[in-house]
Order: structure tokens, then C-alpha cells, then sequence
């Protein structure tokens, strides 16, 4: 069964440290790829080395939507509670345009109207804008996160005319993500949505030639008290499965084959 995991932070010191361990159980869950995401320089230099390591981690490389103005976040004294290393504009948009040729994917990138105030929107906005066009010309998929301006992230994604993206975590309206998986964009789903109604209900409700998976680990665990890793994909699956109401075989089957048209191989 090849299933995958397109969102992951195997360069987290929770997984890292027992990577080793972390990915045997992943294949044993019968999963082939696993997308490393980046969020700045030093992460996706980290994610670049895993991957030349392992075959079965993918690495995108990406500029997280807090760290990219995380400078001017300090300046102003605003409260962001991840430990993130300071990395300017040019530097992190730099880092991902020298290696794009190595890059399975750009991700992830976006919006984040959470931690980020108003008043750094614009500059936020014109970072992710100049890694959408550089994946754009690279013919690379993207691997969107964005919370509370999910609308403003599409409109931008159609504007620029980004075709191949994956929507990681969605937390919007139901509505618009219907407009998103119309609009031929794909959403994952996380494996904890066994006990989150909003991703149980977009998991039975979007069509299912738009549906991934992902653990966006070792975040959002299926099992409170430890974090969640790769092989906890296989929970989403069978959700699926039991949603859908259709054998695990063929869950992973139709999702494989959305796997394939986002990103142009095989997981
Ligand atoms: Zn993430």
C-alpha cells in the first residue's frame, strides 16, 4: 500500500533524534514518501540532509509565513512562543531559489494572520507572492499553510495562476474549501481528524480527488502525550475508509493517484 505523508518536520528534535526508528515504523505503516517541509534556511538546509539520507524523505524547502517577518515581529516586541531563528527576507527567499532544482516541492509557504499583525501583512504577503512565481517558473507543486487568511491566500494563488498546490491543514470555512478543491487545488487532511470535527466533516464532505493525507508532525498527534510521526497516516486512511465507506485498499489506492497528479510521480 504506498501511502505517504505530505506534510512533515522530521527536523524536529522530537523526531529527529530517533529518525532512524521514526522511519521504520513509517514503512512498516506502508508509507514510500514522506515530504519534509522547511520553514527557513536553517530548517530546510536540515531538511536537504535528510533527504539526501533517506530516499523516501522528499524535501521542500520553504519560508513559514511567521518567519518570514519575524524581524520586524521582534522589533515591535510582539509575543511568538516558537523558538525560530532570525532569517531576513532576501536571505530566506534566497535560500529557496538556489535550491530549487533540488527541491521536491516549495512549501511550506503562506499566510498567517494569527501571530502576525496587520500592519506586517503587506510584507508578509509580498514574501509569499515571490516564492508562489519562483515555484511557478520552477515547475514546482506548493504546499500552502495559512491561518485566518485563507481567503486572501487564494485570491493571490488564482492571481498568480498557481495551479499545483496542496493545502495543508485547512482551517477555513467548509465553503471555501470546496471553492479551493473546484478550483483543482488538493487539501490534507491531518491524523488527528478522527477527534476534530472541522477535519472529520472535510474529509467526508470535499471530493475525494482532492483529498491527501498528512500528519504535520510531530505536531496535531492522533494520541495526546506524544507527538505524532508518519506512520500515524495510516489513522487518516482508515477514517477514510470508514467515511467513505470503502475498503483501506482503495482509500489509499484514489489517494495515491491524487498524490500523483499533484506532484508528477508516484508516492
Ligand atoms: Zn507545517
Amino acid at each position: 500500500m504506498p501511502l505517504f505523508d505530505v506534510h512533515a518536520h522530521l527536523s524536529d528534535a522530537r523526531l529527529l533524534n530517533s529518525i532512524e526508528e521514526v522511519l521504520k515504523r513509517a514503512e512498516e505503516a506502508g508509507v514510500r514518501s514522506i515530504l519534509a517541509n522547511g520553514l527557513n534556511p536553517q530548517d530546510n538546509a536540515r531538511v536537504l540532509e535528510l533527504s539526501q539520507r533517506y530516499p523516501m524523505v522528499k524535501p521542500c524547502f520553504g519560508f513559514y509565513p511567521v518567519d518570514a517577518v519575524l524581524a520586524e515581529m521582534r522589533e515591535q516586541g510582539i509575543e511568538y512562543p516558537r523558538d525560530a531563528p532570525l532569517f531576513d527576507k532576501e536571505e530566506g527567499i534566497g535560500w529557496v531559489a538556489e535550491h530549487i532544482g533540488q527541491a521536491f516541492a516549495v512549501g511550506e509557504i503562506g499566510l498567517d494572520g494569527h501571530w502576525v499583525p496587520t500592519s506586517l501583512w503587506g510584507a508578509q504577503e509580498e514574501v509569499f507572492r515571490r516564492l508562489v512565481k519562483l515555484a511557478i517558473e520552477a515547475g514546482k507543486a506548493i504546499v500552502i499553510h495559512t491561518r485566518k487568511r485563507e481567503e486572501r491566500a487564494f485570491q493571490l494563488l488564482k492571481e498568480l495562476g498557481a495551479k499545483r498546490v496542496n493545502w495543508h491543514c485547512f482551517g477555513g470555512k467548509l465553503r471555501l474549501a470546496r471553492e479551493i478543491a473546484e478550483h483543482g487545488h488538493f487539501l490534507s487532511i491531518p491524523s488527528n481528524a478522527y477527534r476534530n470535527e472541522a477535519f472529520r466533516k472535510m474529509l467526508a464532505a470535499l471530493p475525494r480527488e482532492s483529498i491527501l493525507f498528512e500528519t504535520d508532525c510531530p505536531y496535531l498527534s492522533p494520541e495526546p502525550g506524544r507527538p505524532s510521526e508518519p506512520a500515524d497516516v495510516l489513522r487518516v486512511a482508515e477514517l477514510a475508509a470508514e467515511l467513505w465507506k470503502e475498503p483501506l485498499k482503495i482509500v489509499v489506492e484514489r489517494v495515491s493517484e491524487n498524490f500523483t497528479r499533484l506532484f508528477g510521480v508516484e508516492p
